[in-house]
């Protein structure tokens, strides 16, 4: 059984508690994470909504459309802009956290690759891990 785990934003305005384990931790190569990110992917923790508890301030959301089709609530710090969570319209029994924004992500490491049909040319993506081009069958 792991520890709570703690995280929040560059700024320090919002913090969140974690428990238990993450059901997966994905390497997601989707246009939305692209873009969300500014880079090639997001690595997210996914968990069971109540693991997830936002101890201060308030993340703001972001509802669009996912390159899924789903709608997708991205949630980030108004002040520092730093993402923190994705709620997905498909999967409501989920919470996604990106792992960057724990206070400690070392414990961590991705268990599989997922959106990989949008994946950059260049691109590493992980031989060792099971793929997905799309969204992975959870549960
Ligand atoms: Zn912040
Ligand atoms: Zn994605």
């Amino acid at each position: 059984m792991a520890q709570a785990k703690e995280g929040g934003c560059m700024c320090g305005a919002v913090r969140y508690r974690v428990e238990g384990d993450p059901l997966a931790v994905v390497n997601c190569y989707c246009t939305d994470c692209q873009h969300i990110s500014g880079g090639a992917f997001v690595t997210a923790l996914l968990l069971p909504r109540p693991a997830v508890t936002v101890t201060q301030g308030k993340a703001t959301g972001f509802t669009g459309t996912a390159e899924s089709g789903d709608q997708v609530t991205r949630s980030f710090c108004r002040d520092c802009g730093a993402p923190l969570f994705s709620e997905l319209s498909a999967n409501p029994d989920l919470m996604v956290v990106k792992l960057g924004s724990l206070d400690d992500p070392k414990p961590y490491s991705p268990s599989m690759s997922i959106w990989t049909s949008s994946a950059l040319g260049w691109a590493h993506i992980d031989p060792n891990l099971p793929q997905f081009p799309k969204n992975p069958p959870l549960g």
